[in-house]
């Protein structure tokens, strides 16, 4: 696991005591000191929740854990755009710079029930295991390096399951004794991505697994031969 801001490593080995209050389902206070770690999903998504959390909470760190993300060629470059974003924001990101599709592929397919099992998988089920593998691999960072809450991008999205999300976070956050830092992100949406404009960020063209973009450039492909 790499950690850098722009190029800096940063010290994620724990310290930082678990201070100031934290609310599960509304943004963290101002009132102490609050470690948050935020799972990146990319670049754009995260340009929002991210400037959400920085006025709120004393320390902020990125966490990059993608492994639902294909080809290899996608995954660098939604990494390069967390890396440009964070050192314009001047912010500490926790690196997974791995690329594991097989484990992705692998655990995704072992979660599907029976009656999900046939052909491809479908959106809702295949997602659930997508939103859990990231949301508690963040967790387990958080808890495990002195972190007191933590959150994610995956809030700001107009095309995921928010209450699936949210819910995922709060049981998370009981197991792990972590706070969940939930907020809406979505009516963010517009100002993130006038932002990724104008930062020159890469805009990525679906949503991140390999079913997804085979869906996307079918929908294309039908568009296109329709009368
Ligand atoms: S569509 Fe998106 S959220 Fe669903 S499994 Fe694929 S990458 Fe994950």
């Amino acid at each position: 696991m790499k950690g850098n801001k722009g190029s800096r490593t940063n010290s994620s080995s724990g310290e930082g005591a678990k201070t100031g209050p934290v609310r599960q389902t509304g943004p963290v206070g101002t009132t102490g000191p609050v470690r948050v770690l935020v799972h990146m999903c990319c670049g754009p998504c995260s340009i929002f929740p991210i400037k959400s959390i920085l006025k709120e909470s004393a320390q902020v760190f990125g966490f990059f854990h993608n492994p639902n993300i294909h080809p290899r060629s996608e995954f660098r470059l939604r990494l390069e755009a967390v890396k440009k974003l964070a050192a314009l924001l001047d912010l500490d990101v926790l690196y997974d710079e791995e690329y594991r599709p097989t484990a992705f592929i692998k655990g995704m397919k072992a979660s599907l029930l029976p009656e999900d099992k046939e052909g491809k998988p479908t959106e809702g089920p295949r997602c659930s295991y997508c939103y859990s593998e990231r949301l508690e691999a963040t967790a387990r960072w958080a808890s495990e390096n002195g972190f007191d809450a933590f959150s994610s991008s995956l809030l700001y999205s107009r095309y995921a399951n928010h209450g699936e999300i949210k819910e995922l976070g709060l049981a998370l956050a009981d197991r792990y004794g972590l706070k969940f830092y939930y907020e809406d992100f979505r009516p963010g949406w517009q100002s993130g991505i006038d932002d990724s404009k104008d930062m020159g960020l890469y805009r990525q063209k679906y949503c991140g697994c390999i079913y997804s973009k085979m869906e996307r450039y079918s929908k294309k492909k039908k568009k296109a031969s329709a009368p």
